[in-house]
Protein backbone atom coordinates (compact mmCIF):
# COMPACT_ATOMS: atom_id res chain seq x y z
CA UNK A 1 0.00 0.00 0.00
CA UNK A 2 2.83 2.50 1.01
CA UNK A 3 4.30 1.41 -2.51
CA UNK A 4 1.46 2.27 -3.97
CA UNK A 5 0.92 5.78 -2.56
CA UNK A 6 4.17 6.86 -3.26
CA UNK A 7 4.07 5.09 -7.11
CA UNK A 8 3.52 8.16 -9.63
CA UNK A 9 -0.41 7.86 -10.95
CA UNK A 10 -2.27 9.18 -13.20
CA UNK A 11 -6.37 9.96 -12.63
CA UNK A 12 -8.15 9.65 -15.82
CA UNK A 13 -11.97 9.09 -14.84
CA UNK A 14 -12.97 11.36 -12.16
CA UNK A 15 -16.01 13.65 -12.02
CA UNK A 16 -15.59 16.85 -9.79
CA UNK A 17 -18.71 16.83 -7.71
CA UNK A 18 -18.30 12.71 -6.74
CA UNK A 19 -14.61 12.93 -5.92
CA UNK A 20 -14.80 15.50 -2.83
CA UNK A 21 -12.67 14.83 0.29
CA UNK A 22 -14.80 15.20 3.49
CA UNK A 23 -13.79 18.48 4.74
CA UNK A 24 -14.18 20.27 1.54
CA UNK A 25 -17.81 18.48 1.23
CA UNK A 26 -18.56 19.32 5.67
CA UNK A 27 -17.62 22.73 4.75
CA UNK A 28 -19.81 23.08 1.39
CA UNK A 29 -22.95 21.23 3.35
CA UNK A 30 -22.91 23.89 6.74
CA UNK A 31 -22.47 26.57 4.23
CA UNK A 32 -25.50 25.63 2.42
CA UNK A 33 -27.35 24.58 5.69
CA UNK A 34 -28.10 28.62 6.64
CA UNK A 35 -29.73 29.22 4.08
CA UNK A 36 -31.74 25.86 3.11
CA UNK A 37 -32.95 23.78 6.03
CA UNK A 38 -33.61 20.94 3.79
CA UNK A 39 -29.78 20.61 3.46
CA UNK A 40 -28.92 19.69 7.03
CA UNK A 41 -31.80 17.30 6.79
CA UNK A 42 -30.83 15.57 3.59
CA UNK A 43 -27.69 14.92 4.70
CA UNK A 44 -28.32 13.54 7.74
CA UNK A 45 -28.68 10.36 5.45
CA UNK A 46 -24.56 8.74 5.52
CA UNK A 47 -23.49 9.28 1.76
CA UNK A 48 -21.32 6.36 2.25
CA UNK A 49 -24.53 4.49 2.13
CA UNK A 50 -24.83 4.01 -1.68
CA UNK A 51 -24.94 0.33 -2.88
CA UNK A 52 -26.22 0.23 -6.41
CA UNK A 53 -26.46 2.29 -9.43
CA UNK A 54 -29.61 3.90 -8.57
CA UNK A 55 -28.18 4.89 -4.82
CA UNK A 56 -25.28 6.56 -6.67
CA UNK A 57 -27.84 8.73 -8.36
CA UNK A 58 -29.66 9.94 -5.32
CA UNK A 59 -26.08 10.42 -3.55
CA UNK A 60 -25.18 12.80 -6.93
CA UNK A 61 -28.23 14.98 -6.25
CA UNK A 62 -27.57 15.65 -2.87
CA UNK A 63 -24.15 16.86 -3.69
CA UNK A 64 -25.94 19.20 -6.87
CA UNK A 65 -27.72 20.69 -3.42
CA UNK A 66 -24.43 21.96 -2.02
CA UNK A 67 -22.64 22.93 -5.48
CA UNK A 68 -25.08 24.91 -7.07
CA UNK A 69 -22.74 28.13 -7.26
CA UNK A 70 -19.68 29.75 -8.65
CA UNK A 71 -17.94 29.92 -4.63
CA UNK A 72 -18.84 26.14 -4.29
CA UNK A 73 -17.31 24.81 -7.42
CA UNK A 74 -14.14 26.95 -6.68
CA UNK A 75 -13.62 24.78 -3.16
CA UNK A 76 -14.66 21.97 -5.13
CA UNK A 77 -12.65 22.45 -7.66
CA UNK A 78 -9.60 23.24 -5.48
CA UNK A 79 -9.88 20.49 -3.05
CA UNK A 80 -10.20 17.72 -5.23
CA UNK A 81 -7.25 18.42 -6.80
CA UNK A 82 -5.32 19.03 -4.06
CA UNK A 83 -6.79 15.82 -2.77
CA UNK A 84 -5.01 14.44 -5.96
CA UNK A 85 -1.66 15.77 -5.45
CA UNK A 86 -1.48 14.12 -2.44
CA UNK A 87 -2.02 11.33 -3.57
CA UNK A 88 0.60 11.59 -5.78
CA UNK A 89 -1.34 11.52 -8.69
CA UNK A 90 0.65 13.92 -11.35
CA UNK A 91 -1.64 14.31 -14.15
CA UNK A 92 -5.11 14.71 -13.55
CA UNK A 93 -8.54 15.02 -16.21
CA UNK A 94 -11.11 16.35 -14.25
CA UNK A 95 -14.48 16.06 -16.12
CA UNK A 96 -18.04 17.59 -14.66
CA UNK A 97 -21.01 18.88 -15.75
CA UNK A 98 -20.92 22.52 -16.28
CA UNK A 99 -24.93 23.65 -14.88
CA UNK A 100 -27.16 26.81 -15.67
CA UNK A 101 -28.33 27.38 -12.06
CA UNK A 102 -30.46 30.65 -12.36
CA UNK A 103 -31.32 30.85 -8.94
CA UNK A 104 -27.45 31.84 -7.75
CA UNK A 105 -26.47 33.03 -10.67
CA UNK A 106 -24.37 29.93 -12.18
CA UNK A 107 -24.67 29.42 -16.02
CA UNK A 108 -22.60 26.74 -17.91
CA UNK A 109 -20.10 29.76 -19.22
CA UNK A 110 -19.31 31.00 -15.35
CA UNK A 111 -18.82 27.15 -14.57
CA UNK A 112 -16.38 26.14 -16.51
CA UNK A 113 -14.27 29.55 -15.66
CA UNK A 114 -14.82 28.94 -11.90
CA UNK A 115 -13.45 25.16 -12.46
CA UNK A 116 -10.23 26.70 -14.61
CA UNK A 117 -9.57 29.42 -12.18
CA UNK A 118 -9.40 26.39 -9.30
CA UNK A 119 -7.00 24.62 -11.65
CA UNK A 120 -4.96 27.94 -12.18
CA UNK A 121 -4.71 28.85 -8.37
CA UNK A 122 -3.80 25.26 -7.67
CA UNK A 123 -0.89 25.90 -10.42
CA UNK A 124 -0.05 29.05 -8.44
CA UNK A 125 0.47 26.94 -5.57
CA UNK A 126 3.27 24.57 -7.48
CA UNK A 127 1.06 21.54 -6.49
CA UNK A 128 3.16 18.65 -8.96
CA UNK A 129 -0.06 18.16 -10.87
CA UNK A 130 -0.92 18.88 -14.09
CA UNK A 131 -5.16 19.38 -14.44
CA UNK A 132 -7.05 19.21 -17.88
CA UNK A 133 -10.47 19.49 -17.91
CA UNK A 134 -13.68 17.63 -19.70
CA UNK A 135 -16.81 18.83 -20.09
CA UNK A 136 -19.47 16.46 -19.12
CA UNK A 137 -22.48 15.88 -21.42
CA UNK A 138 -25.27 14.50 -18.81
CA UNK A 139 -27.33 11.85 -21.32
CA UNK A 140 -30.42 12.63 -19.15
CA UNK A 141 -30.45 16.18 -20.40
CA UNK A 142 -31.39 17.04 -24.54
CA UNK A 143 -29.09 16.58 -27.52
CA UNK A 144 -29.64 20.36 -27.40
CA UNK A 145 -27.78 20.88 -24.20
CA UNK A 146 -25.07 18.31 -25.24
CA UNK A 147 -24.05 20.20 -28.25
CA UNK A 148 -23.79 23.54 -26.26
CA UNK A 149 -22.11 21.97 -23.72
CA UNK A 150 -19.71 20.60 -27.44
CA UNK A 151 -19.41 24.33 -28.29
CA UNK A 152 -18.45 25.64 -24.99
CA UNK A 153 -15.71 22.80 -25.17
CA UNK A 154 -14.63 24.29 -28.43
CA UNK A 155 -14.75 27.65 -27.01
CA UNK A 156 -12.42 27.48 -24.13
CA UNK A 157 -9.80 24.92 -25.59
CA UNK A 158 -8.95 27.25 -27.86
CA UNK A 159 -9.01 30.03 -24.83
CA UNK A 160 -7.16 27.94 -22.35
CA UNK A 161 -4.48 27.10 -24.90
CA UNK A 162 -5.73 23.16 -24.74
CA UNK A 163 -6.41 22.96 -20.69
CA UNK A 164 -10.38 22.62 -22.04
CA UNK A 165 -8.66 18.87 -23.84
CA UNK A 166 -12.36 17.32 -24.60
CA UNK A 167 -16.19 16.51 -23.55
CA UNK A 168 -17.23 12.88 -21.19
CA UNK A 169 -20.70 11.37 -21.85
CA UNK A 170 -22.26 10.46 -18.65
CA UNK A 171 -25.24 10.43 -16.61
CA UNK A 172 -28.03 7.46 -15.47
CA UNK A 173 -27.05 4.86 -18.19
CA UNK A 174 -30.77 3.75 -17.88
CA UNK A 175 -32.11 6.78 -19.13
CA UNK A 176 -32.34 7.73 -23.09
CA UNK A 177 -30.55 6.05 -25.54
CA UNK A 178 -26.46 6.89 -26.21
CA UNK A 179 -27.25 6.91 -30.22
CA UNK A 180 -29.42 9.73 -30.03
CA UNK A 181 -26.12 11.76 -29.20
CA UNK A 182 -23.53 10.32 -32.12
CA UNK A 183 -24.27 13.80 -33.81
CA UNK A 184 -22.81 15.51 -30.99
CA UNK A 185 -19.76 13.36 -30.59
CA UNK A 186 -18.76 13.07 -34.66
CA UNK A 187 -19.03 17.29 -34.28
CA UNK A 188 -16.92 17.16 -31.11
CA UNK A 189 -13.92 15.14 -32.98
CA UNK A 190 -14.54 17.45 -35.74
CA UNK A 191 -13.53 20.18 -33.58
CA UNK A 192 -10.58 18.76 -32.61
CA UNK A 193 -12.11 17.58 -29.07
CA UNK A 194 -11.35 14.24 -27.48
CA UNK A 195 -13.69 12.07 -26.22
CA UNK A 196 -14.54 9.89 -23.50
CA UNK A 197 -17.75 8.16 -23.36
CA UNK A 198 -19.40 5.97 -20.39
CA UNK A 199 -20.26 2.70 -22.57
CA UNK A 200 -21.68 -0.58 -21.74
CA UNK A 201 -22.23 0.22 -18.24
CA UNK A 202 -25.59 -1.25 -18.02
CA UNK A 203 -25.99 -4.17 -21.34
CA UNK A 204 -27.38 -1.86 -23.58
CA UNK A 205 -25.84 -3.58 -26.70
CA UNK A 206 -27.85 -1.98 -29.54
CA UNK A 207 -26.44 1.62 -28.47
CA UNK A 208 -22.60 0.59 -27.41
CA UNK A 209 -22.76 -1.04 -31.20
CA UNK A 210 -24.39 1.92 -32.65
CA UNK A 211 -21.96 4.45 -31.26
CA UNK A 212 -18.93 2.06 -31.62
CA UNK A 213 -19.58 1.61 -35.38
CA UNK A 214 -20.35 5.41 -36.25
CA UNK A 215 -18.45 7.39 -33.55
CA UNK A 216 -16.38 5.44 -31.24
CA UNK A 217 -15.27 7.10 -28.84
CA UNK A 218 -11.06 8.02 -27.60
CA UNK A 219 -12.04 6.40 -24.23
CA UNK A 220 -14.48 4.43 -22.57
CA UNK A 221 -15.67 5.28 -19.26
CA UNK A 222 -16.24 1.47 -17.39
CA UNK A 223 -17.01 -0.65 -20.18
CA UNK A 224 -18.20 -3.17 -17.74
CA UNK A 225 -20.71 -5.34 -20.43
CA UNK A 226 -18.57 -4.58 -23.80
CA UNK A 227 -17.38 -8.44 -23.71
CA UNK A 228 -20.29 -9.56 -21.78
CA UNK A 229 -23.08 -11.04 -23.80
CA UNK A 230 -24.40 -14.53 -25.13
CA UNK A 231 -22.38 -15.56 -28.23
CA UNK A 232 -23.63 -15.92 -31.69
CA UNK A 233 -25.97 -12.88 -30.95
CA UNK A 234 -24.05 -10.70 -33.32
CA UNK A 235 -22.51 -8.94 -30.50
CA UNK A 236 -18.69 -9.64 -30.89
CA UNK A 237 -18.81 -6.82 -32.84
CA UNK A 238 -18.27 -4.75 -30.01
CA UNK A 239 -15.11 -6.14 -28.24
CA UNK A 240 -13.89 -6.58 -32.04
CA UNK A 241 -14.13 -2.99 -32.70
CA UNK A 242 -12.69 -2.31 -29.44
CA UNK A 243 -9.56 -4.20 -30.02
CA UNK A 244 -8.55 -3.28 -33.51
CA UNK A 245 -9.16 0.67 -32.68
CA UNK A 246 -7.02 0.11 -29.32
CA UNK A 247 -9.69 2.31 -27.28
CA UNK A 248 -8.46 2.47 -23.88
CA UNK A 249 -10.94 1.25 -21.05
CA UNK A 250 -11.05 3.56 -17.93
CA UNK A 251 -11.74 0.89 -15.20
CA UNK A 252 -13.26 2.07 -11.75
CA UNK A 253 -13.06 -1.08 -9.80
CA UNK A 254 -14.56 0.08 -6.49
CA UNK A 255 -17.64 2.08 -7.80
CA UNK A 256 -18.16 -0.45 -10.26
CA UNK A 257 -18.73 -2.94 -6.58
CA UNK A 258 -20.04 -0.50 -5.25
CA UNK A 259 -22.90 -0.02 -7.63
CA UNK A 260 -23.02 -3.88 -7.73
CA UNK A 261 -22.21 -3.92 -12.29
CA UNK A 262 -19.50 -6.60 -10.48
CA UNK A 263 -19.90 -8.57 -7.96
CA UNK A 264 -15.78 -9.27 -6.59
CA UNK A 265 -12.58 -7.79 -7.53
CA UNK A 266 -11.73 -10.95 -9.16
CA UNK A 267 -14.17 -10.87 -11.93
CA UNK A 268 -13.80 -7.26 -12.61
CA UNK A 269 -12.94 -6.31 -16.39
CA UNK A 270 -9.93 -5.12 -16.04
CA UNK A 271 -8.78 -8.43 -16.11
CA UNK A 272 -10.20 -9.53 -19.32
CA UNK A 273 -9.07 -6.25 -20.96
CA UNK A 274 -5.49 -6.95 -19.13
CA UNK A 275 -5.05 -10.56 -20.57
CA UNK A 276 -5.70 -9.61 -23.79
CA UNK A 277 -2.57 -6.81 -23.56
CA UNK A 278 -5.49 -4.34 -24.26
CA UNK A 279 -5.14 -0.72 -22.78
CA UNK A 280 -6.61 -0.56 -19.15
CA UNK A 281 -6.12 2.42 -16.97
CA UNK A 282 -6.74 2.25 -13.16
CA UNK A 283 -9.19 4.82 -11.82
CA UNK A 284 -11.34 5.86 -8.93
CA UNK A 285 -14.62 7.20 -11.08
CA UNK A 286 -15.48 9.42 -7.78
CA UNK A 287 -12.87 9.25 -4.66
CA UNK A 288 -15.55 10.70 -2.50
CA UNK A 289 -18.92 8.83 -3.04
CA UNK A 290 -16.75 5.49 -3.16
CA UNK A 291 -14.53 6.53 -0.68
CA UNK A 292 -11.26 5.46 -2.12
CA UNK A 293 -8.07 6.69 -3.49
CA UNK A 294 -6.09 6.11 -6.98
CA UNK A 295 -3.51 4.72 -4.28
CA UNK A 296 -6.52 2.58 -3.37
CA UNK A 297 -7.39 1.13 -6.85
CA UNK A 298 -3.94 0.15 -7.39
CA UNK A 299 -3.56 -2.05 -4.05
CA UNK A 300 -6.69 -4.09 -4.75
CA UNK A 301 -5.34 -4.82 -8.18
CA UNK A 302 -2.53 -5.68 -6.76
CA UNK A 303 -3.91 -8.11 -4.11
CA UNK A 304 -6.38 -9.63 -6.62
CA UNK A 305 -4.07 -9.60 -9.72
CA UNK A 306 -1.14 -10.77 -8.10
CA UNK A 307 1.04 -8.09 -9.43
CA UNK A 308 4.56 -7.01 -8.25
CA UNK A 309 5.92 -3.54 -8.12
CA UNK A 310 7.16 -3.51 -11.32
CA UNK A 311 3.81 -4.76 -12.75
CA UNK A 312 2.10 -2.03 -11.51
CA UNK A 313 4.59 0.58 -12.60
CA UNK A 314 4.49 -0.63 -15.46
CA UNK A 315 0.72 -0.44 -15.46
CA UNK A 316 1.13 3.16 -14.72
CA UNK A 317 3.38 4.42 -16.80
CA UNK A 318 1.34 2.61 -19.71
CA UNK A 319 -1.79 4.59 -18.47
CA UNK A 320 0.44 8.00 -19.97
CA UNK A 321 -0.01 6.90 -23.56
CA UNK A 322 -3.96 6.91 -22.79
CA UNK A 323 -3.94 10.70 -21.58
CA UNK A 324 -5.53 13.04 -23.99
CA UNK A 325 -2.98 16.14 -23.29
CA UNK A 326 -0.39 16.19 -26.03
CA UNK A 327 3.12 14.58 -27.20
CA UNK A 328 5.03 16.62 -24.97
CA UNK A 329 2.85 16.30 -21.80
CA UNK A 330 3.35 12.34 -22.11
CA UNK A 331 6.61 13.01 -22.53
CA UNK A 332 7.81 14.74 -18.94
CA UNK A 333 5.42 12.46 -17.57
CA UNK A 334 7.59 9.37 -18.62
CA UNK A 335 10.27 11.20 -17.07
CA UNK A 336 8.90 11.63 -14.07
CA UNK A 337 8.10 7.72 -14.07
CA UNK A 338 11.44 6.72 -14.94
CA UNK A 339 12.91 8.24 -12.06
CA UNK A 340 10.29 6.40 -9.57
CA UNK A 341 11.32 3.18 -11.40
CA UNK A 342 11.39 0.55 -8.59
CA UNK A 343 14.41 -1.73 -8.45
CA UNK A 344 13.16 -4.06 -6.01
CA UNK A 345 10.36 -6.41 -7.58
P1 LIG B 1 -20.52 16.39 -12.06
O1 LIG B 1 -20.57 16.23 -13.54
O2 LIG B 1 -21.76 17.07 -11.54
O3 LIG B 1 -19.27 17.04 -11.58
O4 LIG B 1 -20.46 14.91 -11.43
C1 LIG B 1 -21.60 14.15 -11.14
C2 LIG B 1 -22.24 13.65 -12.41
O5 LIG B 1 -21.34 12.75 -13.08
C3 LIG B 1 -23.49 12.81 -12.19
O6 LIG B 1 -24.64 13.60 -12.11
C4 LIG B 1 -23.50 11.91 -13.42
O7 LIG B 1 -24.06 12.60 -14.53
C5 LIG B 1 -22.04 11.70 -13.69
N1 LIG B 1 -21.55 10.43 -13.11
C6 LIG B 1 -20.83 10.27 -11.99
N2 LIG B 1 -20.53 8.98 -11.79
C7 LIG B 1 -21.08 8.30 -12.81
C8 LIG B 1 -21.11 6.94 -13.17
O8 LIG B 1 -20.58 6.03 -12.51
N3 LIG B 1 -21.80 6.62 -14.31
C9 LIG B 1 -22.39 7.58 -15.08
N4 LIG B 1 -23.01 7.17 -16.19
N5 LIG B 1 -22.37 8.86 -14.77
C10 LIG B 1 -21.72 9.24 -13.66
Amino acid sequence: DQFCHAMPKIELHAHLNTCFDSHTLKELVERKSQTNKDVSINWSMSISDCKEMDDSFNVFKLIHQVVDDEEAVYKLTVGVIRSFAADNVKYLELRSTPKEIPRTGMTRELYVRTMLRGVRDCQAENLDIEVYLLLSIDRRNSVEVAQLTVDLAEKFKEETDGLVVGIDFSGDPAVGNAADFIPVFLSAKQKGLKVASHLAELPKFEETLAVLRQAPPDRIGHGTFLHRYEPGQGHEEIEDIVLTKKIPIEACMTSNLKTKTVTVYMEHHFNFWFQKKHPVVICTDGTGVYQTTVSEEYAHAARTFNFSRKDLWHLSLASIDCIFAPESVKNKLREKWQAAFPHDP
